[in-house]
């Protein structure tokens, strides 16, 4: 007699599944983005993490496999710059045989892909994403901050497509009056070569990086700038939480999207979480604090005791940050035009 399928899925108070786990290999990075990770603050008195404090590799995979059993289907490998831990492939030779893993991915700066990208296929990586928010060296230069040229970036994609990590997506945060101008540039380059370029609304994240709601060029915006020297439409998306919102050009040339957390907030459909570097569980992107796995790892907890931990935490998970924020922009927006009007 065939087996039942036991669906081991997680809900949260809002119902929303645990699907997708993003793990940040280390907090240190060789950029400097003005918008992520600010000199005046990530200077070289900056105390990242140390060594020992760091997830294994061996503790990395262990809870992964903990989690995909738990309903995690896809797995992004992330940081702080990935690439710059030491023999990331190790990992993903580990990863990859995890049963009932589907997906696979990485996302980077880039810059030492040349060096890499045979070795992470050759490992197991199926796909991955680079980030890259102009083409204009100046500017490029100016917003990595540690004057690394856009030509590095493109050899490392050129480097990724050449050993066969496919498909490819292209991350470009968009920041008013920094690289706003080259978003037609960009989406003009990528256009028709099958790399997916995706345009992210400059957001919040963190108290360091100045953010200020007039530096977001909305997506209705960007759409409309991009549509106007490049027609497209918008596109259905591929799958419950897509990240990104689908577009495709008109003369059937590819697809652009586009990451509107601040303008169009998609809480209602995260299925995301997130794994620090230490080891803490985050539910979502703007949480205070995490939840401490390192400890429970290291205490000599059972795999059932991690996953009974996970579970108690993804079920009381209510957290939707953007759609607040947008509530209360609104609110704002409102109250001026209120006050306008003499209300
Ligand atoms: N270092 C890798 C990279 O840059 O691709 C991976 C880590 S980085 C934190 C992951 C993504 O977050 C990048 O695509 C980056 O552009 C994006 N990001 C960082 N700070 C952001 C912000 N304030 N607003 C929007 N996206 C941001
Ligand atoms: Fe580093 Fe990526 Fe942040 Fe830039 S966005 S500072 S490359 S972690
Ligand atoms: Fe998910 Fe939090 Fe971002 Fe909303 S704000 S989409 S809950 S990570």
């Amino acid at each position: 007699m065939p087996y039942a399928v036991v669906d081991m899925t997680l809900f949260d108070a809002r119902q929303r599944p645990l699907r997708d786990l993003r793990i940040s290999v280390t907090d240190r990075c060789n950029f400097r983005c003005t918008y992520c990770m600010p000199k005046e603050i990530f200077g070289p008195d900056h105390a990242f993490l140390q060594r020992d404090e760091l997830l294994s590799y061996e503790e990395i995979t262990r809870l992964a496999r903990i989690f995909v059993s738990q309903g995690i289907e896809k797995i992004r490998l992330t940081g702080g710059e990935p690439l710059v831990r030491r023999d990331l492939p190790a990992l993903i030779e580990q990863l990859r045989t995890i049963p009932g893993l589907q997906d696979l991915t990485l996302t980077t700066n880039g810059s030492l892909l040349r060096q890499q990208a045979k070795r992470l296929k050759e490992a197991g990586l199926q796909r991955i994403t680079v980030s890259l928010d102009a083409l204009d060296d100046a500017t490029f230069k100016r917003m990595n901050d540690v004057g690394v040229p856009v030509a590095t970036v493109l050899d490392g994609i050129e480097a990724a497509r050449e050993a066969g990590l496919w498909p490819i997506k292209v991350n470009a945060v968009v920041e008013r009056g920094v690289n706003d101008a080259g978003m037609v540039d960009l989406a003009r380059h990528f256009k028709g070569t099958g790399v997916i370029l995706r345009f992210i609304e400059f957001m919040d994240v963190g108290t360091t990086n100045g953010w200020k709601l007039d530096r977001v060029v909305p997506l209705r915006e960007m759409a409309d700038r991009i549509n106007a020297d490049l027609p497209i439409e918008p596109a259905e998306a591929n799958y419950r939480g897509e990240v990104a919102k689908r577009w495709r050009y008109l003369d059937g040339s590819g697809e652009i999207g586009f990451i509107s957390s601040i303008s169009q907030p998609f809480c209602g459909d995260c299925t995301l979480a997130r794994l620090s570097p230490e080891g803490e569980l985050f539910t979502c992107l703007f949480a205070a604090r995490g939840h401490d796995f390192r400890s429970r790892l290291r205490d000599g907890s059972s795999d059932d005791d991690l996953a009974a931990y996970l579970a108690s935490v993804w079920r009381v998970r209510d957290d939707r940050y953007s759609e607040m924020r947008t509530a209360e922009t609104n609110a704002a927006a409102a109250r001026v035009e209120m006050s306008h009007i003499g209300g």
